[in-house]
């Protein structure tokens, strides 16, 4: 049994669940500890206790803790990696990638430590001097959700810690494994007892009690709308700070004088790779006339050639889809695009074992086409292999299109005029834009977080997580 870690020890939940693996569900990961609210209590008073003396610790000590974390995380990243895939299904390569990613974000986080920045200004009164200093908000409740299961834990956790922050995590339910494995890391790396808790369990308890408690001073939160609202609306009841990150509805707009190569690897690859489940996905297509039949035709090609199989096999191209719920939801939604009036022009439908007899979650990617701009499957996120093209006249009523979303996360376009992607950069109403690159995929060193509902608050990653985890003070002296 994998347990909880709180106060600096590793104890038993209320219950336990199980880990199961979704490319081969005879396969259980592990059986890990469920927390309840007393236990998150607990963990909430642990942090609390940690944090006058965390909050005094030198950058040294920080750093020495984030890059250790960091070091073991790179050296470990193929065992992590098959952990991560065993777990969420996502390919062996685009986990070690994920785990190489969190390894990165520690190594930024630990530099960062050392750079807190502030500055010193004359005051406007005679003989007074200005400061603006950075400092740490308390406890931070990290509540994150199951398709990026080490690398949004990470993102989170390494600024809370950089910054002098202590912190409870509660992990999505479906994902326990990888974050166990990196606070298991982080809790021989010296870090004081209480500084870093880990909670796994049910979001309706643990979540909810991370919201309601008044010992956490800050949420940071990535899942799904409906419950970032919930979020949303706890944390203003109480005046605790907050950050969102939801979910997407991602354009990707190729236009008739892009390299049909270009615009059919962005597609494939921001589309379907992780089999889709990426809150920044191209889920919808926006293409010209005077390319849309080549386009279609190019991508369908390339998804007859790709294999869906067992997640942690070689060749394997695309992975499972993470449990039956979410699977049911992805071919569901292929049904409403055909009963809406688009057209099925590849895969779409479930898969019920894999190449070796195995039982699975698994689902052929899907390529709907002639996609209304009204329809649901152009307007709701789907979170799974799932992309609908829609045909366009030209570059203007793309990107109308492409900004009639409620979401506002990532946008891209495959183009070779610099005029339209200048202008797209600056029009598209977007958090993140991509010209010619895949919408998925960012680097870990920038600001990433989108507008409208995909996102609430500060940005995460980069210099600009201080702006979430840390508070400005303003100090005036009179010499
Ligand atoms: P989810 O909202 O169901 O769950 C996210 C987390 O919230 C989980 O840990 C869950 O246990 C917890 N939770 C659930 N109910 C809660 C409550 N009442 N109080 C407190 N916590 C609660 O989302 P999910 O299904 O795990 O993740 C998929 C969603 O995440 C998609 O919408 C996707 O777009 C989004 N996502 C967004 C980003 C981003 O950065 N924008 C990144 C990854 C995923």
């Amino acid at each position: 049994m994998f347990k909880n870690l709180i106060g600096g020890e590793w104890v038993a939940g209320a219950s336990a669940s199980r880990n199961v693996n979704p490319s081969d569900t005879s396969d259980v990961v592990g059986e890990y500890a469920q927390a309840d609210a007393a236990q998150t209590r607990q963990a909430i008073a642990a942090a609390r206790q940690a944090f006058a003396g965390w909050s005094l610790s030198t950058p040294q000590q920080r750093f020495d803790i984030l890059d250790a974390a960091g070091t073991e995380i790179l050296a470990r990243r193929a065992e992590l990696g098959d952990l991560l895939a065993r777990e969420e299904g996502k390919t062996l390569p685009e986990a070690i990638g994920e785990v190489q990613r969190a390894g990165n974000i520690f190594k930024f986080f630990a530099g960062e430590a050392l750079r807190p920045g502030g500055e010193a200004l004359p005051s406007v009164r005679p003989g007074v001097g200005v400061e603006l200093t950075r400092e740490p908000l308390g406890v931070v409740g990290i509540i994150t959700p199951w398709n990026f299961p080490i690398a949004i834990p990470a993102w989170k956790i390494a600024p809370a810690l950089a910054y002098g922050n202590c912190v409870v995590i509660k992990p999505a339910e479906l994902v326990p494994a990888s974050v166990w494995s990196l606070c298991e890391i982080l809790s021989r790396c010296g870090l004081p007892q209480g500084v870093l808790n880990l909670v796994m369990g049910r979001g309706s308890e643990v979540g909810a009690t991370l919201l309601e408690d008044r010992g956490v001073d800050a949420i940071t939160f990535t899942g799904s709308v409906a419950t970032g609202q919930k979020v949303a609306q706890a944390c203003v009841a109480r005046m605790a700070k907050f950050q969102l990150e939801m979910g997407g509805k991602n354009p990707m707009i190729v236009l008739d004088d892009a390299d049909l190569g270009v615009a059919i690897n962005c597609a494939v690859q921001s589309g379907f790779f992780s089999t889709g489940q990426r809150c920044t996905a191209s889920s919808r297509v926006i293409v010209t006339e005077g390319i849309h039949d080549r386009f279609v035709a190019g991508v369908v090609e390339r998804l007859k050639a790709l294999k869906v199989d067992d997640a942690r096999k070689a060749g394997t191209d695309i992975g499972p889809v993470v449990d039956a719920t979410q699977l049911k939801q992805d071919l569901a939604y292929v049904a409403i695009a055909q009963g809406e009036g688009a057209r099925l022009a590849f895969g779409g439908e479930a898969i019920e074992h894999n190449l070796d007899g195995r039982a699975g979650f698994y689902m052929r990617p899907a390529l709907i086409t002639e996609a209304a701009p009204q329809m649901r499957i152009s307007r709701e996120e789907v979170f799974g292999p799932v992309v609908s093209v829609t045909r366009v006249r030209d570059y203007d009523e793309a990107l109308a299109q492409a900004n009639d979303t409620p979401f506002g996360l990532a946008a891209g376009i495959a183009t070779t005029s610099l005029k339209h992607a200048t202008h797209f950069k600056r029009h598209a109403q977007a958090g993140m834009v991509m010209v010619n690159v895949p919408t998925a995929g960012v680097d870990y060193h920038v600001p990433f977080g989108g507008r409208k509902g995909s996102s609430y608050g500060p940005r995460e990653q980069g210099r600009y997580a201080a702006e979430f985890y840390t508070v400005v003070k303003t100090a005036y002296t009179q010499a």
